[in-house]
């Protein structure tokens, strides 16, 4: 693709974008000081579909009319309403339906699936994280570590990039397995790093485990929605992620959770009511009697309005198709990426692997007489919503559901602006 710097040029992709129609599908921000919004934080908070409104409304509505009702007489009855998220999660993930849920948030899940996935022997007790990991993840392995009376200063290992670097290399992870592997329970490793976007490669991830006798875990926060996973295939033995990033189901909205169908009838797992057998659930037996696959690790019943805007949201995907999204993503951040270096070449950079990336460009100030706060600040200042992450990034994000290439190029000429500001 032959890029240019000229609005006309931005115009003209949008013109031509089949998904170009699907930004209409979202409520925007509102103007700020006489700008239009540009946002590009669906990394953070994706926007609202509109649809998600009428989800919403129309199950209040549905508690309204029918009260108890609604568990089982009603268009989408509460009793099996997650079920309305499955086919969504399971195209996103490369799943089979059996293998996912809709359950929870993440960090819950994380430690719902560590109590049946991280069971640690004294032979085998260490938990494998990146060192950059996100706090949540690094504070679930760790309290994990210490809950099974061990020691999170020598169990819990970082994979961390080489000194001077900002990525991370599957050969050092692969190292690092071959010294410690054998005491190695658990790798809990995102699928895209939160921090410098990188991509990071999960079906070798997996390969590793399994060669090393260790389980594994994928957070996914920042890759469904965004890049192609295979989770069937790769077969981690978890996964979970949450819905209000890149599927754009609102603050808090219940997230998903995989389990590979290899494990099957798992006795080890905490038990609700909501992961018992639907046709037996109602006996009220004291028996449990586990539900097929994912969904026996659900728990409570759940709460049908943080769910309802991701079944809202899940179909616009599945309107869009997850390689139609990719395609646009990759010509859009690819815009972003020629854009910058284009104008700011010896001015801002990113540390974002080119050859492994997603939606994401993690920016970084190269000039250092610029304050690259201050500078974040007049980028909000212009109605610019990207994100800054300490010490020294401003996360950008185009989504491919609803940002523009026009979006893209304001993005840039806004960065100019703020530049010479
Ligand atoms: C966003 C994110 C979280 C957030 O956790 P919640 O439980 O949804 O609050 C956790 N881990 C990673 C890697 C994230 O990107």
């Amino acid at each position: 693709m032959i890029y240019q710097d000229s609005l006309d040029f931005a115009a003209s992709l949008d013109r031509e974008d089949p998904l170009a129609s699907f930004r209409g599908e979202f409520n925007f921000p509102r103007n700020k000081n006489g700008f239009s919004p540009v946002y590009l934080c669906g990394n953070s908070l994706g926007l609202q579909p509109k649809l998600a409104v009428d989800f919403v409304e129309s199950e209040l509505e549905k508690w309204k009319d029918l009260a108890v009702d609604g568990h089982f007489h009603s268009e989408r009855p509460w009793v099996n309403y997650h079920q309305h998220a499955t086919a969504g999660f399971a195209e996103l993930t490369g799943a089979k339906p059996g293998e996912v849920v809709a359950m929870n948030t993440l960090t819950v899940n994380l430690h719902l699936l560590m109590a049946s996935f991280y069971r640690p022997t004294p032979e085998r007790r260490k938990i494998i994280i990146e060192a950059g990991a996100f706090p949540s993840d690094q504070y679930a392995a760790a309290s994990q570590v210490r809950l099974h009376g061990f020691d999170p200063e020598s169990d819990l290992l970082e994979w961390q990039p080489r000194a001077g670097e900002t990525h991370l290399r599957l050969e050092d992870l692969r190292d690092m397995l071959e010294r410690e592997g054998h005491s190695v329970a658990l790798l809990l490793l995102p699928g895209v790093q939160y921090y410098t976007g990188q991509v990071l490669d999960m079906q070798a991830i997996c390969e590793l485990g399994r060669q090393h006798g260790c389980r594994v875990g994928l957070d996914l926060a920042h890759a469904v929605g965004n890049v192609a996973l295979e989770l069937n295939a790769w077969a981690p033995d978890f996964a979970s992620w949450c819905t209000y990033k890149y599927l754009n189901a609102g603050p808090g909205a219940i997230a998903g959770a995989f389990v590979h169908e290899s494990h099957r009838s798992p006795d080890d797992f905490l038990h609700g009511w909501w992961g018992n057998r639907q046709s037996t659930r109602f006996e009220m037996r004291r028996k449990f009697d586990a539900a097929e696959g994912a969904e026996a690790w659900q728990m409570s019943n759940p709460p049908i309005f943080s769910l309802a805007p991701v079944i809202a949201s899940l179909r616009l995907f599945q309107q869009a198709g997850l390689d139609r999204l990719r395609k646009k993503s990759t010509m859009l951040t690819g815009y972003l990426d020629w854009l910058i270096a284009t104008r700011f070449d010896n001015r801002i950079g990113n540390i974002t692997p080119a050859g492994s990336r997603g939606c994401q460009l993690s920016l970084i100030v190269k000039d250092e007489s610029i304050d690259a706060k201050a500078l974040f600040d007049r980028l909000c200042e212009r109605n610019v919503t990207g994100d800054w992450r300490n010490p020294d990034v401003i996360r950008v994000a185009p989504a491919p559901l609803y940002n523009s290439f026009v979006d893209v190029f304001d993005f840039a000429e806004r960065l100019s602006d703020a530049l010479d500001d």
